[in-house]
């Protein structure tokens, strides 16, 4: 199998090396995987030149021929997935078939787009003034900016590019400095494949602030995209405003996952796994605040608790693991912070609780805890670990209360029977993704992204295709 491993910034359709350089781990042995070029802000000011200077020659392009070109990534993708997941494993610690179906859900948006941005249509508007004629159109914006994090360290980037890309734009990236080298090995891909020198660009840095400032403030730039945390995403939605750039945000969530008494307990179990397991609970979409009511608490928890037993955790690596290290020690010392609280505070803890020493200081326990209250900080913070954190209520209306209690509205998932209930709750979670009865939310085709301060904008589906587009207005005179 060939190895994808890249370590210089990609500007111009060229490997750039940087003499300053920093290292990437593997967080299961803890052994460095490479050292990657340290980009400072000259080197994302060329990284946007470049994207500038290619602007014109990529806007020509007919549709068809950018879709052409994407899905020849696409095809490219899916054919290296092997060894893009044992890279992406091996840097981000998911297990290698997670990593592999990540490869195949960031390629899917590649995919996606190609197809969408051809049936991407604008209006002919009906006679409205006999001297008139008025067209809606369709441009990508230009320049965009993008600034992604470490837990899906492919699918955070396609599914910006692919759209940006499809719509005619060209596109600076700054990788996680946790994970840059999946973002490295795409870009080797979309080279090779015969994406134009300048359509794409990657800028690897441990200087997020200072390339942050150029992305978000170069005039250059017309849009910028970030997935990461709500704090980081305040600072940078300001810096766009000099420029009043057009943006697009994906923050933090605090999901909740909402049992009612007329649950199927059996499949919500199955899709409470799915939800909160899946990269070892570090997503911002995955269950933060599982909230069941009153009357099925010991049922829900019987059947919960024997399928926690059976999680296997190891490194990403071994055969059938669930799921694998924490991304570092920061993430472990929060998840520890929030579960002692708990447990302090009174909550009981029915599993896990603890590092998993014998495998490695990275590797956190599947853990049950029930008697949370929702004033816990457990219950407040994105936990980003493998951790079933129970509250309960008695009512209906409690328990939606309970669950938009929250300033974020991300994801928020919940488990019913009764259709006229699925409608009601539906209504009222105050979230811009809603899972019921199912945990798994994320496709290219779902319009994903969040209300309140969880984000602006959509990703994936035809709506986020428009986030890179501007409408422009034409009236024709002289009738
Ligand atoms: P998390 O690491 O929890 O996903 P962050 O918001 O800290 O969330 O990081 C997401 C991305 O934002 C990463 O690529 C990181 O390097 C970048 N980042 C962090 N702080 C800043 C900043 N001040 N300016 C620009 N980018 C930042």
């Amino acid at each position: 199998m060939r190895s994808l491993t890249k370590t210089n910034a990609f500007i111009d359709g060229h490997w750039v090396p940087v003499e300053e350089r920093f290292e990437v781990t593997n967080p299961a042995t803890g052994e460095v995987l490479a050292e990657v070029a340290n980009s400072d802000a000259a080197v994302a000011e060329r990284a946007v030149e470049a994207a500038h200077n290619a602007l014109p020659g990529w806007r020509k392009k007919t549709a068809r021929e950018r879709a052409e070109l994407l899905k020849r990534w696409f095809d490219s993708m899916l054919a290296n997935k092997q060894a893009l997941a044992e890279l992406m494993s091996a840097e981000q610690g998911k297990p290698i078939a997670e990593a592999a179906a990540e490869i195949e859900y960031g390629a899917s948006f590649v995919d996606w787009f190609a197809a969408e941005a051809e049936r991407s249509y604008g209006d002919v508007l009906p006679l409205q003034s006999p001297d008139k004629r008025v067209w809606i159109t369709k441009q990508g914006v230009g320049v965009c900016a993008a600034i992604t994090p470490w837990n899906f360290p492919n699918a955070m980037i396609t599914r910006k590019v692919a759209p940006a890309l499809a719509a005619g734009c060209t596109m600076v990236v700054k990788p996680p400095q946790l994970t840059p080298l999946s973002a490295l090995a795409i870009a080797q891909l979309a080279s090779e494949v015969g994406i134009p020198d300048g359509v794409l660009n990657i800028v690897p840095s441990t200087d997020a602030k200072s390339i942050g400032k150029v992305l978000t403030e170069h005039p250059s730039v017309r849009k910028f995209s970030f997935t990461g945390s709500t704090e980081v995403g305040k600072t940078l939605m300001q810096q766009c405003a000099s420029t009043m750039k057009k943006v697009s945000f994906e923050l933090g969530g605090n999901a909740p996952f909402i049992v009612f008494d007329d649950a199927n307990i059996e499949l919500a179990v199955e899709q409470l796994l799915i939800c909160k397991f899946r990269n070892a609970g570090q997503t911002c979409i995955s269950a933060n605040r599982i909230l069941v009511q009153e009357s099925v608490l010991d049922k829900f928890v019987e059947q919960l608790k024997p399928a926690l037993s059976n999680l296997k955790v190891a490194a990403g690596t071994a055969e059938e693991v669930d799921y694998g290290p924490l991304i570092d020690q920061g993430a472990v010392d929060k998840v520890k912070r929030l579960v002692d609280d708990a447990v302090e505070q009174g909550a009981e803890c029915l599993q896990g609780g603890k590092v998993l020493d014998e495998l490695g200081k990275l590797f956190y326990a599947p853990t049950l805890l029930t008697g949370i209250s929702s004033t816990m900080d457990i219950a407040q913070e994105e936990i980003f670990g493998p951790v079933v954190a129970i509250q309960t209520f008695d009512t209906e209306e409690e328990g939606v209360r309970k669950a938009n209690a929250t300033p974020y509205g991300l994801a928020g998932y919940f488990c019913a029977e009764d259709y006229r209930r699925i409608e009601r709750v539906s209504n009222a979670l105050e979230c811009g993704m809603l899972g019921i009865n199912a945990g798994a939310i994320s496709h290219a085709y779902n319009a994903f992204g969040g209300v309140k301060e969880s984000g602006i904008g959509r990703e994936g589906s035809r709506y986020g295709l428009a986030e890179y587009q501007e409408t422009k207005n034409l009236t024709l005179g002289g009738f």
